[in-house]
C-alpha cells in the first residue's frame, strides 16, 4: 500500500502546533465540542475579504474605491458586536478603510487569482489552501507571481511577519507548482492602514518552510493514527495553555484553558490593547481537503497538483529537496 499522505491546510498544521488539544477538538472529535459563537473581529474580517473579492467582479466603470465601500456595507455581518451602535460605527469605519485601501489599487490590473485554491504535494503532505489574491507582476526574467494576503487586525504587519509566515510560504510554493511560474514574493496587505509588509523568499527559504510543513504533517499524522486507536484517551493531544486560551473557541470543553483567565468578550479584539487576535478564520475548513489520504497512482489526484519536479525553472533545482 502506498504511504498515506496527510492532507491539510496551513491552518490545520498551525492548529496542531499551537495546541494539540484544540486541534483534536476542532478536527477529530465527533461530535465536535460546541464552539463559541463568532466574534466581532471575525465578522469584520469576513466582510472585508468578501468585499475585496467581489470588487473584482464589478463592471469596470463601477470598480472604484467608493464602489468597494458600498460592497463592504452590503457584505456587513452583525454577529459578535456588543450592540447595534457598535456594529454601525465599525461598519462605517471599515467602509472607510476599504475605500482608502482600494484607492491605491489599479482596477485594470486584474489579479491572476482571487480567493484561489492552491494545492501541492510533498513527501508527507497534500497541502491545500486558499489565497486571497495572486498578482502577476514583471520580474527579472519575465512575469512572476506574488502572494497577497489581506489582514484586518488592528495590529499593523511587519516584514518579519511576512518573512516568517508558514502559510504565505506554502502558498507561494503551491502557486509556483500549479501555475509553473516563479513565486517568491509574499505580501501582507494591512487594510486598516493601507500598508504592505513584504518579503521575497529564496528557493532555499521556501524549501525550509516546506520541510517545516512536512515535519508538522508527520507529527499530526501520527497523532491522528493514535486517535483512531485510542480516541480521547490518546496522549497525543495535551493541552498547551497560553494567553490564547482566553480567546479559544473550545475553552468551555477545556478546564486547563479556563484556568488561564476569563474569556474575552466577543468584541474584545476591536478595543485598544486587545489587538492580537483580530483576523480569525475566513474559510470554512470543511471546504478544503483534510485528514489522512492515500494518493497512490493517479486516482484522486486533482488536475494541477504538482509534484516536486513541477517546481522547476529555478537554477539549482526544484523547491523540494531531492532524496
Ligand atoms: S483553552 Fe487553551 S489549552 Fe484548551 S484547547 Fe483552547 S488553546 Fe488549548
Amino acid at each position: 500500500m502506498p504511504t498515506p499522505l496527510y492532507a491539510a491546510s496551513p491552518s490545520r498544521l498551525l492548529a496542531y502546533l499551537e495546541c494539540p488539544r484544540r486541534y483534536r477538538f476542532q478536527y477529530l472529535d465527533r461530535p465536535r465540542p460546541t464552539s463559541r459563537p463568532q466574534r466581532a473581529h471575525t465578522s469584520v474580517g469576513l466582510a472585508t475579504h468578501n468585499a475585496l473579492r467581489d470588487w473584482w467582479d464589478l463592471p469596470r466603470g463601477e470598480r472604484t474605491a467608493s464602489g468597494g465601500a458600498a460592497l463592504l456595507r452590503k457584505a456587513w455581518i452583525e454577529t459578535g458586536f456588543r450592540d447595534d451602535d457598535q456594529s454601525g460605527r465599525w461598519r462605517s469605519r471599515v467602509g472607510g478603510e476599504v475605500e482608502a485601501y482600494l484607492g491605491d489599487v489599479d482596477p485594470d490590473d486584474q489579479p491572476r487569482g482571487i480567493e484561489r485554491t492552491v494545492a501541492m504535494r510533498t513527501d508527507s503532505l497534500v497541502l491545500n489552501g486558499r489565497v486571497d489574491r495572486i498578482d502577476e507582476r514583471p520580474g527579472v526574467d519575465g512575469p512572476e507571481l506574488v502572494i497577497v494576503d489581506y489582514k484586518t487586525s488592528r495590529r499593523t504587519c511587519t516584514e518579519e511577519d511576512a518573512r516568517t509566515s508558514l502559510p504565505l510560504a506554502l502558498y507561494a510554493a503551491a502557486a509556483w507548482t500549479m501555475f509553473r511560474r516563479r513565486t517568491l514574493r509574499v505580501e501582507l496587505h494591512h487594510v486598516p492602514t493601507g500598508t504592505v509588509a513584504a518579503h521575497t523568499h529564496t528557493v532555499e527559504s521556501l524549501r525550509r518552510k516546506l520541510d517545516e510543513a512536512d515535519s508538522l504533517a508527520r507529527d499530526a499524522r501520527k497523532a491522528d493514527a493514535s486517535y483512531r486507536e485510542l480516541g480521547v484517551e490518546s496522549p497525543s493531544f495535551p493541552p498547551l495553555p497560553s494567553a490564547l486560551c482566553t480567546w479559544c473557541d473550545y475553552r468551555a470543553a477545556c478546564p486547563e484553558g479556563q484556568r488561564m483567565g476569563p474569556e474575552k468578550s466577543s468584541w474584545a479584539a476591536l478595543e485598544p490593547g486587545d489587538e492580537r487576535r483580530t483576523d480569525g478564520e475566513r474559510y470554512p475548513e470543511e471546504e478544503l481537503l483534510e485528514g489522512t489520504v492515500r494518493l497512490g497512482g493517479r486516482a484522486g489526484q486533482p488536475e494541477g497538483w504538482g509534484r516536486e519536479d513541477d517546481l522547476g525553472g529555478e537554477p539549482g533545482g526544484s523547491v523540494r529537496r531531492a532524496g
